[in-house]
């Protein structure tokens, strides 16, 4: 049998292994902070109507521009967020991390360097590793904030050509304040990527970063319909930023990239917007319950504005995995010292959490 070994692949490759959480068939699977609420029936009729109605076309290429697409999101951007928000400034690809890799195509690569501050979204440095864009880790407090200070110094001391900040950041759950955002875009000479994925679990008082996007042309924010619009099947993810990054994009997407039967189905679940994210409320309500049972169990989390939370501490996270999961109960290991990663979803999936955790706890502080 022919091993990767035997094959000629680019040496940064060898040795690596593919990303991907463990899709294991369990009762309970909290390990990929997706939104378990089943889609609204007004919303699935409507998109089987979309889909046929886009079928007959197929013979055609998908609009490469995803015109309509791109309003409709920026329709919603401005709505949430207050900041006027245009269809030039927005891109949409097959989910954000497509985004994050058309990103890192365009502003990184062959000896440019990107900068994240680990522990973060472990896909940034393996896109950048596979767009061959050189990674550095940078600084987190032991309570795992950002220090804005040593941050900027850090990104000004490695002159980054990207700089990713994750806010609300995954796995630790905080989000970042505007004011540390806007001191690493000033350090920075590159692109400065606000990866907003679950932005709208943040508790409130917590902006977003298109509220900096005015005057700020490297700076990009990138979003996704994979958690709170409760559509990871959908595959979509975009970005707002200076229409200038837009065009810049143009230079790497592939033609067609975004199928029609995507964008048809994107637009429809942005029609039923409000009922989609009418899941948030439930879903923050769980995940507050999950941190508040935490300290009756002996046991902490980090301040949470995802649909997720890290808890611990353990004395030896893996074992503690193993006997949640031995209670079918599945959550992540994202390979941090004393810690796990569970998502917030139901409250029977809250219940069958809090109740397996309660039986293994004492064993594993
Ligand atoms: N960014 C962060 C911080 C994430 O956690 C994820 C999904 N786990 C993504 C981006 C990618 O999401 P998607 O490609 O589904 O949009």
């Amino acid at each position: 049998m022919t091993s990767l070994e035997d094959l000629p692949l680019r040496p940064e490759l060898r040795g690596r292994t593919p990303y991907g959480a463990p899709q294991l068939a369990v009762r309970h699977a909290l390990n990929t902070n997706e939104n378990p609420y089943p889609l609204p029936p007004p919303l699935l009729a409507d998109l089987a109507t979309a889909l046929a109605d886009a079928a007959p076309g197929l013979n055609r290429y998908p609009d490469r521009d995803a015109t309509a697409l791109r309003a409709d999101l920026a329709t919603y951007l401005t709505r949430t967020s207050g900041v006027p928000v245009e269809p030039a400034q927005v891109w949409a690809a097959n989910g954000s991390n497509e985004v994050l890799q058309q990103l890192l195509q365009t502003f990184g690569g062959s000896g440019r360097t990107a900068l994240g501050f680990t522990p973060s979204y472990s896909m940034h440095p393996i896109i950048s590793a596979g767009t061959a864009t050189r990674w550095v880790d940078g600084h987190r407090r032991a309570d795992f904030t950002i220090d804005p200070v040593r941050a900027a110094a850090q990104v000004r001391e490695v002159a980054a050509d990207v700089v990713f900040v994750t806010s609300p950041n995954n796995p630790t759950g905080t989000a970042v304040d505007l004011d540390t955002i806007a001191a690493l875009y000033d350090a920075t000479p590159g692109v400065l990527v606000v990866d907003e994925a679950y932005t709208e679990f943040a508790r409130a008082g917590t902006p977003s970063a298109l509220t900096l996007l005015a005057g700020r042309p490297r700076l990009v924010v990138s979003r996704t319909m994979s958690k709170a619009f409760g559509m990871a099947g959908l595959r979509l993810g975009y970005l707002a930023a200076d229409p200038a990054v837009v065009d810049a994009v143009q230079l790497v997407r592939l033609p067609y990239h975004l199928s029609s039967l995507t964008q048809a189905a994107a637009r429809t679940a942005l029609a039923h917007t409000d009922a989609l994210l009418a899941t948030v409320d439930a879903v923050k309500a769980e995940r507050d319950r999950i941190v508040a049972a935490l300290p009756g169990l002996g046991l902490t989390s980090v301040p949470s504005d995802a649909n997720f939370v890290l808890f611990g501490r353990f004395a030896d996270a893996h074992a503690a995995w193993q006997a949640l999961l031995d209670r079918d109960v599945l959550v992540r290991d994202v390979g941090l010292p004393g810690w796990l990663r569970v998502t917030a979803g139901t409250p029977e999936e809250t219940d069958a959490f809090l109740t397996a955790l309660g039986e293994i706890a004492a064993d594993h502080r």
